[in-house]
């Protein structure tokens, strides 16, 4: 769990305590990390990463207007380019929109500040040009907090959005399970996070729902099961 891991280690070498990242530069910043909402109510929030994709995103925006859900989709700025359609409609079914880096490479982890925050911002801008929405929520690839990660959270001013609960629908090959597990396991003020890239994902997420509708809960956007802004005003 290399999430964990980094957190850990950040915190063990500050002597702080685990659930803030924290790096010694000019003065004594700190990264939030926000993973879910603290509720004893049966909402949940879904999250999906790695789009926007031709050919799954649409699929999964059409469950979701079938059921009146607002997810929020964080996106990898690189795969804009084609799909400018469907992150116009991911604004305008009021879904949020989410920052998951520029480039999502491989190597990110190893960038340093400086070029992190640019392909942090590299993908605000380009959000913005086409939404006119200016994106806060900001969750890294591979989603891991390194000193270098925190430096540039603090650098762009974005809000860091964990989940609580992961499908691993990308590794995942049997629906079955990864129902049963999404039925059993989500707790009261869950942040699920799923990727709109994953087929599997798009064939199973309406029995998602249901199910969990079934059992008592009901999906609100992430801004509200945080209560935060997720988007900056100008
Ligand atoms: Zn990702």
């Amino acid at each position: 769990m290399p999430w964990l891991f980094y957190l850990v280690l950040v915190s063990v070498y500050l002597g702080v305590s685990v659930g803030m990242a924290f790096v010694p530069s000019s003065g004594f910043h700190y990264s939030e990390v926000y993973s879910n909402g603290k509720t004893e109510k049966k909402i949940l929030s879904l999250t999906f990463d790695d789009g926007p994709d031709a050919e799954t995103t649409p699929q999964i925006l059409d469950i979701l207007a079938k059921f009146e859900i607002k997810a929020a989709f964080f996106i990898i700025g690189r795969k804009i380019s084609g799909n400018e359609e469907i992150l116009k409609k991911l604004a305008a079914e009021s879904h949020i929109i989410g920052n998951h880096s520029w480039s999502h490479s491989y190597l990110w982890d190893l960038y340093s500040s400086l070029r992190m925050a640019d392909d942090i911002e590299r993908n605000i801008l380009e959000t913005e040009r086409i939404t006119g929405k200016r994106m806060k929520f900001f969750r890294p690839p591979y989603g891991v907090i390194n000193p270098m990660v925190a430096k540039a959270i603090h650098k762009t001013g974005v809000k860091v959005v964990a989940w609580s609960f992961r499908s691993f629908d990308t590794t995942a090959t049997n629906p079955s399970s990864l129902l049963n597990k999404a039925i059993t396991k989500t707790k009261p003020g869950d942040i699920m996070l799923f990727h709109d890239s994953s087929v599997l994902t798009a064939g199973i997420l309406e029995k998602i729902i249901v199910s969990l509708q079934e059992r008592g809960f009901s999906f609100i956007p992430l801004d509200e099961i945080l209560k935060l802004q997720a988007y900056e005003n100008r």
